[in-house]
């Protein structure tokens, strides 16, 4: 790609280069937008490297000058707060947009983009669903939520990022999508886990539970991806923590609070996944919580019961 496309494209900032945030990044580089970044761990920023057109920058503010898109790929909205408060907001040009992929609570984002408007800047909010497999090939899930005139005017930079870009509505609706996608997804992860683990206790092959389900009404993504790919294997490195596994509940619950709505469901999803955080640890795969299921039994699956 020459400098004059590259010159052609609006600047955009990037903070935050963790499992999504460094192949989103790349992605973004490599359609040919300028490119400035910024982790503030020093391994991570030495494994981003340098790459056509991309900027290392010594701080989150250092990305902001100049650009026109501000990306934040952060753990949550406390690392979000901080970052844009912390000199993002000072140093953005006026009219810039920052666009918060991280999985972030609707609440903050929306006192966030109060907080934007009022230095005239704009805040849209547009999680991803799809894991890293996905951000690697471009193909996330995007929900962004903003004025139709905000997210129609980050829709080409998402679309480097996403095959699909679903307008949720107002700002804030991305994040709450989000968290209540990735409740029915643990919700169907641990109800798959427990089958499989009493199934292979009854004498059944986990290879046969996993065809049999995947081939009958009890499918879901867990069943038809996870299981064959990281659990089956033991492999565990999906690039998904538990301890994110266990904000993104956190944040459901907030949302169901919210919204004044019973959600007793929720409630017990988020216990049993707080419960294996801190059997197996916050930077433990998620998909390694069928352990804390062995750990229950006292067995591994596939294994004969070995309780006294
Ligand atoms: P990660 O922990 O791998 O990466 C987070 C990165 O942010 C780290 O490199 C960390 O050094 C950096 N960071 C933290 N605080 C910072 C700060 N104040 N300033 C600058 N850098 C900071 O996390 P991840 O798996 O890439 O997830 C990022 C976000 O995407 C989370 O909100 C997560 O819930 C969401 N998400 C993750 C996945 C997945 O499969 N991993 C999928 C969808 C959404």
């Amino acid at each position: 790609m020459t400098d004059a496309v590259r010159s052609s494209k609006p600047r955009v900032g990037f903070v935050g280069l963790g499992m999504m945030g460094a192949p989103m990044a790349a992605r973004i580089a490599e359609a040919g937008y300028p490119l400035s970044v910024f982790d503030r761990s020093v391994e991570v920023m030495a494994h981003f490297g340098s790459r056509p057109g991309c900027h290392p920058c010594a701080s989150a503010a250092d990305t902001a000058r100049e650009a026109e898109f501000l990306v934040t790929m952060l753990p949550g909205s406390p690392a979000v707060a901080e970052t844009l408060r912390g000199g993002v907001f000072d140093a953005l040009p006026e009219g810039a947009c920052i666009v918060d992929m991280s999985s972030s609570e609707p609440l903050v984002t929306r006192t966030l983009a109060d907080e934007a408007a009022s230095r005239g800047l704009v805040l849209i909010d547009a999680p991803v669903s799809g894991g890293v497999k996905k951000a690697r090939d471009g193909s996330l899930a995007i929900m962004a939520g903003g004025s139709p005139a905000d997210v129609a005017r980050c829709e080409p930079l998402l679309k480097c990022m996403g095959a699909s870009v679903f307008h949720t509505g107002a700002v804030g609706s991305g994040h709450a999508m989000k968290a209540l996608n990735n409740f029915v997804s643990a919700a169907g992860l641990v109800a798959a886990v427990e089958a499989l683990h009493i199934g292979a206790s009854f004498g059944l092959d986990p290879r046969t539970i996993t065809r049999v389900l995947n081939a009958s009404t009890g499918r879901n993504n867990s069943t038809e991806n996870k299981f064959p790919q990281y659990i089956l294997p033991r492999t565990f490195n999906s690039g998904f923590s538990i301890g994110l596994m266990v904000k993104d509940l956190r944040i459901a619950l907030e949302v169901a609070r919210a919204s004044g709505m019973p959600a007793p469901l929720s409630e017990a999803c988020l216990d049993v996944w707080a419960q294996a955080e801190r059997a197996l640890g916050p930077q433990a795969d998620h998909t390694a919580v069928v352990q804390f299921w062995e750990e229950l039994a006292g067995s591994r699956i596939g294994a004969k019961p070995q309780l006294e």
